[in-house]
């Protein structure tokens, strides 16, 4: 598919972005683990990934520090990528069940990945000014997903983060409360999806199971047709 210029003009601007300095600072020096040290990283803020004709947005809450901020792809090369991007093949989002650098050949089909704030911070914890400075980024981002019918927010910090986004855009978010699998039809049309982070503190403690994250990503599949 063709690249879309204004995707192309906002990922740049993205990536360009130094507005929260406790995350500039933490992002490009945040010592390595020793098993990617002597590796190149990205250590830049991550834009998202993914079909920008598809009909399911999949919102993340950050890069993770062995993951996007070390490969430059959101969901890429860490527990938690493997984890859900195993999950959305075996539910037809993915080509391939393997997430590990930018150029392996992971295509997303249908599906637009993104998190709310696009620098890692530290201990997984973006302050509230964080989260508004790098809100017109995904205001930005979701204006280009023209077919946009579905949402699927990935731990409660980005579900809150996609509520507040419904706010700015006029919506009403009463009622919308956090859970695995909770599903709420939206009065814009669309449909909000929560599930649990595919986070390791939540898979290694069972939390969160392959067979649950496959099981509402086909659900959603279902859903979208
Ligand atoms: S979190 Fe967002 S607004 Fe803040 S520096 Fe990174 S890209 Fe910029």
């Amino acid at each position: 598919m063709k690249p879309d210029p204004r995707f192309e003009a906002l990922k740049a601007e993205i990536v360009s972005c130094r507005r929260c300095p406790r995350l500039v600072k933490y992002r490009e020096s945040v010592p390595l683990t020793r098993a990617y040290a002597g590796q190149e990283h990205w250590r830049k803020p991550v834009p998202g990934y993914g079909d920008l004709g598809g009909k399911l947005l999949i919102l993340g809450l950050a890069p993770a520090r062995t993951g996007a901020n070390r490969t430059g792809r959101i969901f890429t090369g860490d527990a938690s990528s493997r984890f859900l991007v195993s999950a959305l093949h075996a539910a037809g989002f993915a080509s391939q069940p393997m997430s590990e650098s930018r150029d392996d050949g992971l295509v997303y089909t249908g599906c637009y990945v993104t998190a709310a704030v696009k620098c890692v911070p530290p201990d997984d914890k973006p302050l509230p000014e964080e989260f508004g400075n790098c809100a017109p980024f995904l205001d930005a981002e979701i204006s280009l997903l023209p077919n946009r019918a579905a949402v699927l927010a990935l731990g409660s910090h980005a579900f809150r983060a996609y509520l507040r986004h419904l706010k700015r855009e006029g919506g009403d978010v009463r009622g919308l409360k956090f859970g695995h699998g909770a599903t709420y039809r939206l009065a814009d049309g669309t449909t909000l999806f929560a599930g649990y982070h595919p986070s390791p503190r939540n898979t290694n403690t069972g939390k969160l199971t392959r067979p649950m994250l496959v099981s509402l990503l086909r659900r959603i599949r279902k859903q979208l047709g």
